[in-house]
């Protein structure tokens, strides 16, 4: 499958995107509303969206992308980043993701089925 791009690919060190995350974490989506989950906030902050995140629904019609198929990428993206990928094990924890599953917030049945598998804990 062929993957274009993401736009604003955020690299900074943990310690910055932990901060943001805290910051961000709990706030609505600046499109609907809607309070944001906190892989979500990690989703928006992997995607440059550090001061205006969104859910996953608004970050995908914003980008003109399918849901499932955005969260899929995004989350390889965060998966190959230390620093996302520690933000998104803080999520984990306080949404009660048991170990490192896929979290039923953001893989519902509504969306496409997942195309990625979660790395084995070390
Ligand atoms: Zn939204
Ligand atoms: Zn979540």
């Amino acid at each position: 499958m062929e993957h274009t791009p993401l736009p604003g690919i955020d690299a900074r060190p943990s310690p910055a995107v932990l901060q943001d995350f805290d910051r961000l974490y709990g706030t609505g989506c600046r499109t609907c509303d809607r309070v944001l989950c906190g892989h979500e906030v990690v989703f928006s902050l992997a995607l440059g969206f550090k001061s205006a995140p969104r859910c996953l629904a608004c970050l995908a019609q914003g980008l003109s992308r399918r849901p499932g198929e955005l969260r899929d990428e995004v989350y390889r993206h965060v998966q190959d980043r230390a620093c996302f990928r520690s933000a998104w094990g803080v999520a984990n924890e306080r949404e009660g993701v048991a170990g490192n599953a896929l979290p039923a917030c953001l893989w519902r049945e509504n969306l496409d089925a997942p195309t990625v598998t979660p790395p084995a804990l070390t």
